[in-house]
């Protein structure tokens, strides 16, 4: 394809690349904006159940909180607390459903000296197995009072008499509580009880430490302690609030920067957790914190399949639409392409039509034969310069066939009868037929005398039905004459050797019958006889001969190559004149007086001229009258168009009125010299021999008597005319024989 071309295609490419690269990039673009939205959905998502665990366990530290402070003040409320009415007390919180919670434990100070006296006064409110079981020294405080809630792995938890001093996160817890009054949470441990399980079962446990202050007085009783396995407390609470997040963990943030699993709950193990929250939980005056962690895609809105598919069915619709576009940026290429070539065939059509319309043009310009082309409607659609020239006309008829006998003047071969215009050739055609060799004759200001012509014509006829019809037709005015020539040629010659035939065979028998009686011994009679009729017989024999040969020069005056050349008129006129004149036995009077004037040199055939003057000046010496010398002038002058004009002038019988011109014609004899031997081709091979040359001969009477033969040559100066150019000048009379003498 041409750089033209390429350029389109580059501006489709560009395009349809330009609307591929928008097209993915808007879907990617709104993919991107919706996997944003959803994961700003998810981080929604997250944060609200976030709140709801946070929520949850806060709710539930509270309620246990609450419960042991109700459960203290309820405690404190006694005048005189008893084991009974302890576990009076402290028995609701068995259906309270309070998970973790091992058992709530009455917490009493002691000092070292007190112990004993606690112990008595414990064992009489109803504790009586209690021995109180002091850990070092100081400051102790015992379990004295101890309510079971949970019989967990470690069997009954929480025997009285324990010195919870010995623990230090426990201890630090009733020492915050004492000190805020308040209830206060314990960093993790191993419960005493729970130290003797196996380490997969341990849980990290706290206690959440109430003051009890008794009485009206509030004064200081101890503590209310309850037991809480870490696990155990959070596990359900985070399990129901969480469920949809994969991970759970509550810590407790202990003294020295300590982080403490308190409880862990593990959702859908194996999912990625890519969703992270840590929330500060306060309890019982300490602060927790809760981990949470979640599979974003699980999350509702987290993950949908709308990017994918706003992604995928954008892509697919950029696809489409870049081959839309490079279609229809193409397709108009191609089209272009297509209508290119097919201009391009056209013009090349075209061009091939409008050169064989050239040529046919030429071809009919240029052909002798007349062409003309006619319409269904017989309307002349185109003609040929021969066809003019034939028919005599510039301009087509206007009408159809009826109109064309008058406006081509068209007649039959007789050439009278008008021609009519349904019979005419191209007439014919129309209807179908095919018509050849048709003769007629067009006479009309162009052609006065008449020419006759040959016409064919057919039908011009297509697949797509008749589109009018054409005839072909050439002259043959000439061809006419000449058959009429030969017609008329060959019955003089059949009967002019017919007639020196009969008189051969007739004095040839003669002879015969002469030898015979010659032989039977007759005398000087007979032999005269035979004599006269031999002399007949080599007279038939001569005229035969003589027109045989005039015939053959007839034929070579006609067709022989003509060889033209510079000569001297006078040297071929005088070795004529001398070998006509030049006859020994002539009597010295009969001898033609011959005059040969100052002539000039011509361009002719040497041969065929010295025959033209040679049988002019024959015919002058054979049509004088018998008993009288010829007198023959020949004379000679140069135009001013640069031809010579040559003149034979004789005082012999002259030729009749009427018949000077006819006399060139072949086998013509003037009624006046039929006592003369002679064939009358002459004069026509002279005719012939001089229009070959480019003139014109013709013959006048001579004023005085006589003849006058006269024609033109070409000069030197004016050299040779082509063949058969015929000159148009009239014989110009007046000279004599005599006038130019002297
Ligand atoms: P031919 O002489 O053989 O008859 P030509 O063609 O030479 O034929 O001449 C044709 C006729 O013209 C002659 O028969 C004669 O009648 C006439 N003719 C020719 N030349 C002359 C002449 N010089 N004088 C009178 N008549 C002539």
């Amino acid at each position: 394809m041409s750089r033209r071309h390429g350029r389109p295609w580059r501006r489709a490419a560009a395009l349809s690349a330009l609307v591929a690269v928008v097209g993915c990039a808007v879907s990617l673009g709104v993919a991107a904006v919706l996997h944003r939205d959803e994961r700003a959905a998810a981080d929604v998502q997250m944060d609200r159940r976030t709140a709801a665990v946070v929520t949850a366990v806060q709710a539930e530290t509270r309620r246990y909180v609450d419960t042991l402070r109700t459960t203290a003040a309820a405690i404190g409320a006694q005048q005189t607390l008893t084991a009974a009415e302890y576990a009076t007390l402290t028995a609701p919180l068995h259906q309270m459903r309070l998970a973790g919670a091992t058992s709530i434990t009455l917490v009493v100070p002691a000092t070292d000296g007190e112990v004993a006296e606690v112990q008595r006064t414990w064992r009489d409110r109803g504790v009586q197995d209690l021995t109180l079981q002091p850990q070092g020294t100081g400051q102790h405080a015992f379990a004295v009072l101890v309510q079971v809630l949970d019989n967990g792995p470690s069997g009954r938890a929480g025997r009285p008499g324990l010195d919870v001093m010995q623990a230090a996160a426990p201890a630090a817890a009733l020492a915050e509580s004492r000190r805020s009054q308040q209830v206060a949470v314990s960093d993790t441990y191993q419960l005493l009880v729970d130290r003797a399980l196996p380490a997969a079962q341990r849980q990290n446990s706290f206690v959440l430490a109430a003051p009890v202050f008794q009485g009206v007085g509030q004064n200081f009783l101890g503590w209310l302690l309850f037991g809480v396995r870490g696990q155990d407390f959070m596990g359900a609470t985070l399990r129901a609030a969480g469920a949809e997040l994969t991970g759970l963990l509550l810590e407790a943030d202990e003294a020295g920067g300590r982080a403490v699993t308190v409880a862990t709950i593990r959702n859908h193990p194996g999912r990625p957790a890519d969703l992270e929250r840590a929330v500060a939980v306060p309890v019982a005056g300490s602060t927790w914190t809760l981990r949470l962690t979640a599979d974003r895609d699980e999350l509702p809105g987290g993950r949908t399949v709308l990017p994918v598919a706003v992604a995928g069915g954008g892509a697919c619709l950029t696809l489409l639409l870049t081959v839309l576009v490079w279609v229809l940026a193409t397709g108009r290429e191609r089209a272009r392409a297509q209508v290119e070539a097919a201009t391009g065939e056209l013009s090349a059509e075209q061009a091939e039509t409008g050169r064989q319309a050239v040529l046919l043009r030429a071809v009919l310009d240029n052909i002798s034969d007349g062409v003309a082309v006619v319409g269904p409607d017989g309307r002349f659609l185109l003609d040929n310069p021969a066809a003019r020239s034939i028919l005599g006309q510039a301009e087509p008829p206007d009408g159809g066939a009826e109109t064309w006998y008058e406006h081509f003047g068209l007649y039959q071969a007789d050439g009278v009868t008008p021609y009519p215009g349904d019979r005419m050739p191209l007439s014919l055609a129309l209807a179908g037929e095919n018509v050849d060799h048709v003769e007629m004759v067009v006479r009309n200001g162009a052609h006065p005398d008449g020419r006759v012509i040959s016409v064919a014509a057919r039908p011009i006829d297509t697949v797509a039905g008749r589109h009018g019809a054409v005839a072909v037709f050439h002259d043959i005015t000439e061809r006419k004459r000449v058959e009429t020539e030969l017609r008329g040629f060959a019955g003089v010659v059949a009967h002019d050797l017919k007639a020196p035939l009969t008189l051969v065979s007739a004095y040839a028998e003669l002879v015969a019958e002469a030898l015979a009686d010659l032989a039977g011994g007759a005398g000087a009679p007979t032999l005269e006889q035979a004599r006269r009729g031999t002399a007949k017989v080599l007279h038939g024999a001569g005229r035969m001969q003589r027109l045989i040969n005039e015939l053959l020069d007839y034929t070579a005056a006609r067709d022989a190559t003509l060889r033209v050349e510079r000569l001297s008129l006078r040297a071929l006129v005088d070795d004529v004149v001398v070998t006509r004149t030049d006859a020994p036995d002539e009597e010295p009077d009969a001898r033609p007086d011959v005059f040969v004037g100052p002539l000039p040199e011509v361009c002719a055939d040497p041969v065929l001229l010295r025959q033209v003057i040679d049988n002019l000046v024959g015919n002058a010496i054979k049509y004088t009258p018998p008993g009288r010398a010829a007198r023959i002038d020949i004379t000679a002058r140069t135009e001013e168009d640069g031809e010579v004009r040559v003149r034979i002038a004789d005082r012999g019988i002259g030729i009749p009125d009427g018949e000077h011109a006819a006399v060139f014609d072949s086998f013509h004899r003037a009624s006046n010299g039929t006592a003369h031997p002679g064939t009358g081709l002459g004069l026509a091979i002279c005719r012939r021999i001089v229009e070959r040359h480019g003139g014109h001969i013709d013959a006048g009477p001579n004023p005085g008597g006589g003849t006058i033969f006269s024609f033109t040559l070409p000069g030197v100066a004016a050299g040779i005319r082509t063949e058969n150019r015929g000159s148009s000048k009239d014989l110009r009379t007046g000279t004599t024989a005599d006038a130019g003498r002297g």
